[in-house]
């Protein structure tokens, strides 16, 4: 449970930092070398990386960040920062295989821009190949469902300044007086400038309509990804292996459930979770264990409150 081993650490020291520089590194298949950007510590604090809003996503620093999600611009191999780092020369082949099946990205000069849900997905097309355990492909999930549901708000939101646009001018549009549009049609500056007003609100009206699109795939791509962490978590729930840190399954699956518009179900998993105890033997000691489950009852407690609001 690597990621929440780093939790578990994180969560007991004084101040981490977060900021991101830029770097040039080699990419371990094409050998192509690509401007990506770096980790690094910087004045961040603590709440700002556990307690923002990916908390309720179950997702930390720097899956948070668009960032951590390398993609090289000449070949489209696409993993977070430290698998891209740490790839397996033995499983070049087999990748390269793949690789020649995603379609490249075109017109990209910065991986940052490439949307997430094009760098996820041929991501999730190589870890199959690399492999990953049932936590690590729930966190995956998780990451997916979190960068589309953000995606999908930014959507959303140009469909709503769009459509203010569009009221302006409408209510522009209704102030010229008749006299006025038929005295204009007489030049043809004006009546030209008449014209492209006219060319530029079917062009938002197009926008709004294709942000509107983007808006319902992402919100349906970030709902399958719920779904899918939602069942890894349930199946590691019924797997006695994880009897320990069945607590913070059951706080995902809830979190899962809230965000699947099931509020009842969300609740039930997390009151179950409320009543355990949470320990990870392996990779905590008892104290670091301790503010683990500390810190998964203050996201409990919090959530059951948005739920009753
Ligand atoms: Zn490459």
């Amino acid at each position: 449970m690597r990621m929440i081993f780093c939790l578990g650490m994180l969560l007991l020291s004084p101040l981490l930092a977060i900021e991101w520089d830029d770097t040039i590194v080699v990419c371990p298949n094409c050998k192509a070398a690509n401007n990506f950007k770096k980790a690094s510590f910087g004045q961040h604090s603590l709440d700002q990386m556990y307690y923002g809003p990916s908390k309720f996503h179950y997702v930390f620093w720097p899956h948070t960040d668009k960032e951590s999600l390398y993609s090289c611009l000449d070949c489209g191999l696409t993993l977070f920062m430290m698998d891209f780092y740490n790839i397996s020369q033995e499983k070049l082949p087999e990748i390269r295989k793949i690789l020649k099946d995603i379609p490249l990205p075109a017109g990209y000069r910065n991986y940052v821009d490439i949307p997430m849900y094009l760098k996820l997905s041929s991501a999730e097309k190589i870890y199959q190949t690399l492999g990953k355990s049932d936590e690590l492909w729930g966190e995956f999930y998780r990451i997916f469902a979190y960068h589309l549901e953000r995606d999908s708000q930014l959507a959303k939101k140009k469909v709503q300044e769009e459509k203010t646009k569009l009221d302006k001018k409408e209510k522009h549009s209704n102030s010229h007086s008749p006299a006025l549009l038929t005295f204009s049609s007489l030049f043809r500056p004006l009546s030209k400038y008449l014209l492209a007003d006219n060319a530029l609100g079917s062009m938002r009206q197009a926008k709004a309509q294709s942000w509107k699109e983007e808006n319902d795939f992402l919100k349906q791509e970030a709902e399958k990804n719920c779904k899918r962490a939602l069942e890894q978590a349930q199946k590691m729930i019924a797997d006695a292996r994880y009897t320990t840190t069945r607590k913070e399954l059951l706080f995902i699956a809830g979190a899962m459930q809230y965000h699947l518009k099931n509020p009842l179900k969300a609740e039930e998993n997390f009151q179950k979770a409320l009543s355990l105890q949470y320990s990870n033997p392996i990779y905590m000691n008892e104290a670091q264990a301790q503010g683990h489950n500390q810190y998964l009852n203050e996201l409990l407690n919090e959530f059951l409150k948005k739920i009753k609001e």
